[in-house]
């Protein structure tokens, strides 16, 4: 049997021992791994690899051809390294030799290989060969050594694990740690059900652990990256599964469909509603007279008219005699929707407030009888008494000032979930848990919204109102540049704004900021010198963020920068213009959020998407953003094309990976959640299954989506 003589071994050690203890961690790699989370054994088996290399076949040196991936075995005969004079590289250079023939071998940068590779030993080489001076050879091959004392190779001669290469971690320092702790893998419990695992025909989390590192086969591979995605899912669903039934066990206020009320609203409204309106609308008034409360997510492209609905569901609830919360993510959007929601309440004798930080102008000229000037103070104090009706401000700030006399409906604007416990929090009731209706312009595909938000009813308002017009989107290559900000340049002549979108730099807000920055100068110095350009960015305070919005919304600049995670979730109906930079990095959905921001009068409106790729897909993915009907079409699109990774940020959700991966296949999502609704009927609070609930319950703590 090949062996690979390395020391490392499992010895000693249990799934809880702390990395510093495995023998060849020293003090700086264990640094290096708490920088990916991983502290413990248990973490590096969960640590998985991104793909394989396939080094299993395995052929005669005189049989090897030229361009191919082998693996071969034999005895190293020479060895030795070399400078290049003009480089400066270092290279080492190998002569294998079997029964079959000799192979050259050749290694860049690794001067150390002498020390290991030396001459008269056997060893296994796997890679990938090419030819050059009339010579074939392995280029930079992966290696280990052979001996006649037993083991399995870690690095050759089979399917071998490639890790995502960050922290300065090779693969094969991954390799040489991990092969020898997998027999631990053995300790995991089993939290699924063994019934599942028997109808599902999968693995257990042991043998799925043992084959996602080292599997025989690319099938097995794939079986235990199925098998892991599914226990991921499993307890993703048990959460908002859970999360449903518990739901339905505690009760709500009770608002009665007042249908005549309903019918007047509507018909004092200026515009006709939409059927899509008015179903919605429907679909919510009838789950408010339910003894249960409400937990229904309102999905619909911006300017589909959203928050008509929402109105008319917090009259009803007003006039049931409860209170309502209406909560948004920025102050901005805050007094957005008080102008709004004060003009659609006007004609009904409803104590409208809004809460802010900052000063309190509004309250004392737009609520109509609650007292006048009113402070902070007072407005959390009427609410308190059940003397105002509806507050508005933003999440922190209501779940941190207020208390409610008798809050019968929370709305919250731009955030998907809100817990059974926060409610019960926000409300001071034991009693009754509030109705909640979320509102959300983010289109989100089937697979994710059954996954992640099996607890949520779904309303989608699939349809924009009458009379809007279509914002005129078009690819803009290099060439197109300057014509375009020429363009830019007569719309602001004319009185418009824009918007300019700089490109997704993945997972730094700080570079994001920093590119944002030279484009604004850019703009502002090269661009448009007597133009008034202003910036915005992440990594500004909440604060400064807000003046600025403030300021493009007072028309105090032509022309905003913004970088891509800034919310510009805000209504600014003059900028009828925008630019994306660097396009082809974001994913449609995105693309078509952020269009969302332009088209909001009667203006005709553009948008420009900039692109230095020259690539087919990448025009073709551009162009579907023309021509799709709707987000939620948009959406499933785009699922396709780039997986979920843009609807749920994995960082910050810390939705695990493989389970992110297989929300593009319904069937699967679909099959999971079947199971779990099984095990849920007969046991819904798993005592039975106490494996399963203590993982369940250790899962909760660590994933954290909304
Ligand atoms: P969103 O869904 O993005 O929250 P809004 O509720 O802010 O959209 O509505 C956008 C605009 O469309 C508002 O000015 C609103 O008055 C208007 N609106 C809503 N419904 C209709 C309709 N059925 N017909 C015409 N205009 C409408
Ligand atoms: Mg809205």
């Amino acid at each position: 049997m090949l062996c690979n003589c390395a020391a490392a071994t499992s010895y000693g050690m249990k799934l809880n021992t702390p990395i510093s203890q495995i023998s060849h961690v020293g003090a700086a790699y264990a640094r290096r791994l708490n920088r990916l989370g991983i502290r413990e054994v248990k973490d590096l088996l969960f640590h998985f690899p991104s793909r394989y290399q396939d080094f299993s076949k395995v052929s005669p040196i005189g049989k090897v051809g030229i361009g191919e991936t082998v693996t071969v075995v034999g005895k190293i005969i020479d060895i030795e390294n070399t400078r290049t004079y003009k480089k400066k590289m270092n290279i080492t250079e190998a002569i294998l030799e079997d029964a079959s023939g000799v192979i050259k071998a050749v290694w860049f940068n690794q001067p150390f290989l002498v020390q290991n590779l030396r001459p008269g030993l056997n060893a296994v080489l796997s890679g990938k060969t090419s030819f050059s001076n009339d010579s074939l050879f392995l280029s930079n091959p992966s290696y280990e050594l052979v001996s006649s004392s037993g083991g399995e190779l870690k690095h050759t001669g089979r399917l071998v694990p490639v890790y995502p290469e960050t922290a300065g971690i090779t693969s094969r320092w991954f390799r040489y740690i991990i092969k020898p702790l997998l027999e631990l893998a053995e300790k995991i419990p089993e939290y699924l059900p063994e019934e599942i695992l028997k109808r599902q025909s999968i693995p257990t989390l042991a043998k799925a652990i043992k084959d996602i590192h080292f599997p025989k086969t690319l099938a097995g591979a794939e079986a235990a990256k199925k098998r892991i995605a599914f226990g991921e899912l499993f307890l993703i669903q048990t959460i908002s599964l859970k999360e449903r039934l518990k739901l339905k066990s505690v009760a709500a206020p009770k608002i009665k469909l007042d249908i005549s009320l309903a019918k007047e609203f509507v018909s004092s409204l200026p515009f006709q509603l939409t059927d899509a309106q008015r179903a919605t609308a429907w679909e919510i008034l009838q789950d408010l007279e339910k003894p249960y409360p409400m937990n229904r997510l309102l999905e619909g492209d911006v300017g589909s008219g959203k928050t008509v609905v929402a109105a008319l569901a917090a009259l009803e609830t007003i006039k049931s005699g409860y209170q309502v919360a209406l909560m948004v993510p920025t102050e901005i959007l805050a007094e957005q929707h008080f102008d709004g929601i004060t003009k659609l309440l006007d004609p009904y004798r409803i104590n409208t407030a809004i809460l802010t930080r900052s000063a309190h102008k509004k309250n004392s000229q737009k609520i109509k009888y609650a007292p006048f000037k009113i402070s902070k103070a007072r407005v959390a104090k009427e609410t308190k008494e059940g003397k105002i009706d509806i507050i508005i401000g933003t999440h922190s700030l209501i779940q941190e000032t207020v208390q409610f006399a008798n809050l019968g409906l929370i709305i919250i604007d731009e955030q998907h979930r809100f817990g059974v416990d926060q409610r019960a929090k926000l409300a001071k009731k034991k009693d009754q848990i509030p109705h909640l209706l979320s509102m959300t312009a983010t289109p989100i595909p089937r697979t994710l919204s059954l996954a992640v938000y099996g607890d949520l009813d779904l309303s989608l308002i699939k349809q924009m109102p009458k009379g809007r017009k279509r914002i005129i989107t078009k690819v803009v290559t290099p060439a197109g540049r300057d014509q375009t900000y020429k363009f830019i340049y007569e719309q602001v002549k004319k009185g418009r704004q824009a918007f300019v979108i700089c490109p997704l730099i993945e997972e730094s807000e700080k570079l994001e900021a920093r590119a944002a920055k030279k484009e604004y100068e850019h703009l502002k110095n090269e661009v448009f010198p007597d133009l008034n350009i202003s910036l915005i960015h992440g990594k500004m305070k909440g604060k400064e963020k807000e003046k600025i919005m403030q300021d493009f919304k007072d028309k105090e600049s032509d022309i905003l920068v913004s970088t891509s995670v800034v919310e510009v979730g805000i209504d600014i109906p003059n900028a009828t213009t925008m630019i994306i930079e660097g396009a082809e990095r974001f994913g449609l959905a995105q693309l078509y959020q952020f269009r969302g921001r332009v088209g909001r009068s009667e203006q005709q409106s553009y948008c420009f998407l900039f692109t230095d790729s020259t690539a087919k897909t990448t025009h073709q993915r551009l162009k579907a953003l023309i021509t799709a009907k709707n987000s939620f079409e948009l959406a499933e699109e785009d699922l396709k094309i780039r997986g979920p990774g843009d609807f749920l940020g994995t960082r910050q959700s810390g939705m695990p990976s493989l389970a992110m991966a297989s929300l593009s296949d319904l069937e699967f999502v679909k099959n999971v959640r079947w199971e779990v609704e099984q095990i849920l009927d007969k046991d819904p609070n798993l005592k039975q299954n106490p494996l399963l609930r203590a993982k369940y319950e250790e899962f909760r703590k660590e994933i954290h989506f909304e």
